[in-house]
């Protein structure tokens, strides 16, 4: 029997050298594998092994190469076989996707329609559904899914998979991975739940997260509420349970109006989409960029057309996130905001209210500006992250997909 420290280190050699592939944007021979790892020649080639066997590698034909000596074989993540599931749980929609270990998108799913009067079991019925079909579809390309996640809008207890409260669902206390669990479709499937803007903050790091150009941000996700996902020296930080993040819950005025989170003068009571909507003199129902889209697509249209309430709702929104951000941008000196979700079709009227208060509030702004950007991966970044958590997991311990002959 093999001594637990060496399997250890096995195990920890295999992430080592699958990670040292993923971290390189062109294929990479295993000489230099062994160069940056620090390995043997002979040990990478043992490492490697498994990990094409697995299909988590893939060989790439030998590149044309200057001068003397073998031309060198590359090697890559493999998009054959390991593919993860991403899905979420919208207010008013459900959305699921798999990416294959690359980071392709393989196949993806959204069907509309509004969750906030279905009970929670019913909508993580059809949730698990949607996800089974996607599963099927995954199978016919040949892919084997080996984990999933499931993104909510809400405070998730992500090690045992309850969402705690989803007020904009109007979930407390759902056992959301016990449920999807003991769903026919799912049986066997590696579970787990998270915070989508949490998730969504995952996407915008991109997969395989390699050489992030900016490793300290903040990404807004405005849907019906307004969550952030927070990233420092390029890592996500979850905080002590996982809720960091609440950017919706920051007080921007004590005298304000009653939240729904039972404190007064949140942000969410200024630029949360109910609030935008009624001050825009609008009664139709809050909307999400990936959902039914209509009431924010009437914002839109309002605004582009001039109309006076929507133009100042618009503003007074852009003034009460910039005073959020400036906090946190003083108290965690990141260097970008990214703007997603709602903010992100409405950043010509959002953003010019931001990028003012962070440049009057923000201590480091006259040495260094705050980028305000907008997010690039679009309404379907949490349902992404969702997916490419699973693949960081891959990578991050592939043994449990690596045949114990192997090793
Ligand atoms: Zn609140």
């Amino acid at each position: 029997v093999e001594p637990a420290r060496q399997r250890d280190l096995r195990t920890s050699n295999h992430a080592g050298v699958l990670g040292a592939v993923a971290d390189s944007p062109e294929p990479v021979s295993r000489a230099r594998l062994a160069a940056r790892t620090g390995l043997t020649r002979t040990t990478v080639s043992a490492l490697v092994e498994p990990l094409l066997s697995a299909g988590l590698l893939a060989e790439t034909g030998p590149a044309p190469r200057a001068g003397a000596g073998r031309p060198a074989v590359g090697l890559r993540l493999s998009g054959e076989r390991v593919a993860a599931l991403g899905a979420e749980v919208g207010v008013d929609y459900l959305a699921a996707c798999v990416l294959d270990l690359t980071g392709a998108v393989r196949c993806r799913e959204v069907v509309l329609g509004d969750n906030r009067a279905d009970s929670p079991e019913a909508t993580l019925a059809r949730s698990a559904a949607l996800a089974a079909r996607l599963l099927d579809r995954s199978r016919a390309q040949g892919l084997e899914v080996v984990g999933g996640t499931w993104a909510v809008p809400g405070l998730v207890d992500a090690a045992r998979g309850r969402v705690l409260l989803a007020p904009n669902l109007g979930w407390s206390g759902v056992d959301a991975v016990d449920l999807l669990t003991a769903s026919p479709h799912l049986v066997g499937l590696p579970l787990d739940a998270d915070n989508e803007a949490t998730l969504a903050a995952v996407a915008e790091l991109g997969h395989p997260p390699r050489g992030l150009a900016r490793g300290n941000l903040l990404r807004v996700s405005g849907e019906v509420g307004i969550g952030a996902g927070v990233v420092l020296e390029g890592r996500l930080v979850r905080g002590e349970h996982g809720w960091s993040g609440e950017l919706g819950h920051v007080t921007i005025d004590p005298a304000g109006p009653r939240c729904r989170c039972g404190a007064t003068g949140c942000l969410e009571v200024y630029a949360g989409q109910e609030a935008l909507l009624r001050a825009a003199g609008r009664t139709a129902p809050a909307t999400t960029t990936l959902g039914e889209g209509g009431s924010l697509a009437a914002l839109v249209d309002a605004a582009e057309a001039g109309d006076p309430a929507t133009l100042a709702a618009l503003a007074r929104a852009g003034t009460a996130l910039g005073l959020a951000l400036a906090a946190a941008v003083n108290l965690l000196d990141v260097d970008a905001v990214v703007l997603g979700g709602i903010y992100a079709p409405l950043q010509r009227w959002i953003r010019p209210g931001v990028e003012a208060e962070l440049a009057t509030r923000v201590l480091r702004a006259r040495l260094r500006p705050v980028a305000v950007t907008v997010s690039t991966t679009g309404p379907d970044a949490a349902v992404l992250g969702a997916a490419a958590r699973v693949l960081q997991g891959v990578l991050a311990r592939p043994a449990r997909l690596l045949a114990p002959a192997g090793w």
